[in-house]
């Protein structure tokens, strides 16, 4: 097999390890299949590839979760995923296999020490280094946050295929977003690129408090915790509206209201009218600052609410600079839960790669 042919067979593990699950999936070819995707889209993009696994993982976080119980934790999942891809004749006896680690934390620096997790409680903690030395010189490691690593599966595999640059803005628990600036992930100097979360749509005395400690953050307004908060709040206390019909017997959700909306329900709508200029003008700044070629909007929230959506992007041809909107494209995220697997394995395999 030649050099070639053999680096597009190549094996590689994306781990996700978020506030909730550890997921890790190890695939075959990912890079030659997202430098084919690559060529073949056209300027609105390509389809999204659908690539299966050749051995995955799934386990909730649980306890303990400290750093050396997790460190072994994954450790053991590489070797056994790694066995599983090899008996399947997958990978040679001495591949290098790439691993790619997406995190739900703040990172401080490229060698994946973590600053600050709230999910897994942890602070300042050198994750890279134990888990580097635990798996070896034949796995070669890549850290990243969580949503830069779903960022990138989509730029190499999802809805961004065939774009430079990209602006990925997930609207979900809270708001989160992924840069690609010419083909690279922008981390920025500190690692906080893309905290759009906490830009301010408000500033007045009234202004929503947000959980990093300022005031008016879009999150604190369009965020699911806090809206989930707020439309409970709003029906509990007798406003009128068909989403309380249409959830039932069970909790409402943003997509009730979203139903509710799209059904001309008042208070839905009226709710969504007020919410979506404001998540406008944070994805307006943006743009304004980063010119795109594609948007990517996914998350929880903007997955489940299509009026809200639909509102939030007619919104943009105001809160948005008309040149800004001109070379745009914008697409639902296409890889789902996958897309930080996809990533970071993807993100783990560039930078394996020599010089
Ligand atoms: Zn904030």
């Amino acid at each position: 097999m030649s050099r070639d042919a053999a680096a597009g067979a190549a094996l590689a593990i994306g781990i996700d390890l978020g506030g909730t699950s550890l997921r890790l999936a190890a695939y075959r070819g990912l890079e030659a299949a997202a430098g084919a995707a690559a060529a073949a889209a056209g300027p609105g993009g390509a389809p999204p590839v659908a690539l299966t696994p050749v051995a995955h993982h799934r386990e909730p976080v649980g306890e303990p979760r400290d750093p050396d119980t997790m460190v072994a934790r994954i450790a053991d999942h590489v070797a056994r995923l790694v066995d599983a891809a090899r008996a399947a004749g997958d990978a040679d006896d001495d591949a290098v296999v790439p691993v790619g680690l997406g995190i739900a934390a703040m990172l401080r620096d490229h060698r994946g020490t973590v600053a600050n997790s709230p999910h897994l409680r942890w602070r300042d903690v050198d994750l890279g280094a134990r888990l580097a030395a635990r798996l070896g010189p034949r796995h070669p490691l890549a850290i990243h946050n969580d949503v830069n690593a779903i960022t990138y599966g989509e730029y190499g595999l999802g809805a961004a295929v065939g774009a430079r640059d990209v602006l990925a803005v997930y609207v979900g628990t809270g708001i989160g977003a992924g840069l690609i600036v010419d083909g690279r992930l922008a981390e920025g100097a500190s690692h906080c690129a893309g905290e759009l979360g906490h830009v301010k749509v408000a500033w007045d005395a009234g202004a929503a408090p947000c959980a990093c400690g300022g005031r008016g953050c879009v999150e604190a307004y369009v965020g699911g915790s806090y809206l989930l908060r707020r439309i409970r709040g709003e029906l509990a206390g007798g406003a009128p509206s068909l989403a309380r019909d249409l959830a039932g017997a069970a909790p409402v959700t943003v997509a009730h209201v979203d139903d509710a909306a799209g059904r001309g329900d008042r208070w839905a709508l009226e709710l969504w009218q007020e919410l979506a200029p404001l998540l406008a003008i944070a994805l307006g700044n943006a743009l304004a600052l980063l010119n795109p070629a594609r948007l990517v909007l996914g998350g929880g929230v903007l997955s489940r609410t299509p009026v809200l959506v639909e509102l939030t992007l007619a919104a943009l041809e105001i809160a948005a600079p008309a040149a800004a909107l001109e070379p745009l494209t914008i697409a639902p995220a296409a890889l789902g839960d996958d897309a930080g697997l996809v990533g970071a394995a993807l993100l783990a395999t560039r930078d394996a790669r020599p010089g």
